[in-house]
């Protein structure tokens, strides 16, 4: 609490009371020592005079002692009155009523305190000066912080609604680009069509009369326009991700795990690979057959960028909040450098002729579970096998998995989704 000097505006129309108080702030001079000087008295007695003086200079008073019956203004009304000319300012009401109803209405009124005058003393009217000038600074702190975090909130408010707009605008631009790649890759595969099976009319009936090299050029040409067939198709998935979702169920992500090992189990007898589970997994809410598409991405990578002699597979479940899924391999590896651009559409770290592909597995992985609400990233060095983390929305508990609803279908929903066959 500050001791330096306040300046008292003491409205009062009875001498006698003025006096009284007078001598009593001075009885607070002369006795207290400590505080000598603390209080400057400017006695007035009407309520005009007072109002004048305050709109004359807002700063200059610390605290008023006001008088509720004055010649020009009584009761509550003469607080009213000064309130509506002083916001700021501690009031402390001064009466020789001993009322405690008019005291409470004071209060209510805005008066930070009451004294009744047949009781003041030097000490209780220095305490109540002080803390009423305290509790006025605090309330108009409150006050100032209140209006500036109101402020703040409908800054916030505002930027908000700004996002979320943004982020419509941006929703619908990428589904319109989503709709004009699928359309422009649906149209590029008839004339895509003709030209391989015109490739195959010329190898057919025309081999013999075509010298070595040009059965050779013809031959790469059929087996580029299966590549870029194989690419469209990717292309028209990785759209369709984008353009319908079937309905989220819950996914016990143990079965489709499974069935996913199951439909590679060839490749697995055929280079001896060593799969297991950690589980048991959890139960996602999701549409299954994108769930599988993230499995069978991940799988297949996994089998195909690995020449270990002990090939080996993991899927996983970490114990942490959001149940992050992990499929490690002792593959051979991907320099930190390119973690991010490997989920770039098309991007590959090697060519088709050392590693089959299309560039577009990961990509569509990564549409697939942010489109769900999650995340993928992974842990990964040259030569020290990768393990790719991701995350997918919980279901509430793995008995909410009822029965699916009669209108469900992941082939009606997400038609002819598979990734890394080509139907063309
Ligand atoms: P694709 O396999 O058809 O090339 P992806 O989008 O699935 O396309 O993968 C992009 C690139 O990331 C691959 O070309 C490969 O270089 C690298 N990659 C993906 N998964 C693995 C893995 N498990 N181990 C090593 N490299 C990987």
């Amino acid at each position: 609490m500050s001791t330096k000097e306040i300046e008292v505006l003491l409205i009062e129309d009875n001498p006698h009371d003025a006096e009284l108080v007078g001598f009593v702030l001075g009885q607070v001079r002369g006795a207290m020592e400590v505080h000598a000087g603390l209080f400057r008295t400017t006695h007035v007695e009407r309520l005009e005079s007072a109002i004048e003086l305050l709109s004359a200079d807002k700063n200059r008073f610390g605290v008023v002692l006001l008088d509720l019956q004055l010649p020009d203004a009584r009761g509550i009304e003469t607080l009213r009155r000064l309130r509506e000319a002083t916001r700021d300012l501690p009031i402390i009401v001064l009466t020789g009523l001993d009322d405690d109803t008019l005291a409470l209405a004071a209060i209510q009124e805005g008066a930070q305190d009451w004294l009744p005058k047949d009781h003041l003393d030097g000490r209780l009217l220095s305490r109540t000066i002080r803390h009423a000038v305290e509790r006025k600074r605090i309330e108009v702190e409150l006050l100032q912080h209140t209006r500036e975090v109101e402020v703040a909130r409908a800054r916030i408010e505002r930027q908000a609604a700004q996002l979320q707009q943004r982020a419509e605008e941006l929703d619908a631009i990428n589904r319109e680009l989503d709709d004009f790649t699928y359309i422009a890759s649906h149209d590029l595969k008839e004339p895509l069509r003709g030209i391989s099976a015109y490739c195959e009319i010329l190898l057919e009936d025309y081999e013999d009369r075509l010298d070595e090299q040009g059965v050779h050029r013809l031959r790469t040409l059929t087996v580029l326009c299966d590549r870029l067939a194989e690419q469209i198709n990717n292309l028209l998935t990785y759209c369709r991700v984008g353009r319908a979702q079937g309905a989220p169920v819950a996914v016990d992500l143990n079965e489709i795990v499974a069935e996913q090992i199951a439909s590679f189990s060839p490749v697995l007898d055929a280079r001896g690979f060593d799969i297991c589970i950690d589980g048991p997994l959890p139960t996602v809410q999701a549409d299954p057959t994108l769930v599988g598409m993230v499995f069978q991405n991940l799988i297949s990578n996994g089998l195909k960028y690995n020449r270990s002699l002990s090939p080996w597979l993991e899927i996983g479940v970490l114990n942490d909040p959001a149940r992050t899924l992990w499929v490690r391999d002792n593959g051979i590896g991907i320099n930190p450098k390119y973690h991010e651009e490997i989920f770039t559409l098309f991007r590959r770290l090697h060519s088709t002729r050392e590693y089959e592909g299309t560039g577009a597995g990961l990509t569509i992985v990564r549409k697939i579970v942010s489109s769900l609400g999650g995340r993928i990233w992974l842990d990964s060095e040259p030569g020290q096998g990768s393990t790719f983390y991701f995350t997918l929305p919980l279901a509430e508990t793995p008995q909410d998995s009822g029965p699916r609803g009669p209108h469900w279908s992941a082939r009606n929903a997400v038609p002819d989704l598979s990734v890394k066959t080509s139907d063309y």
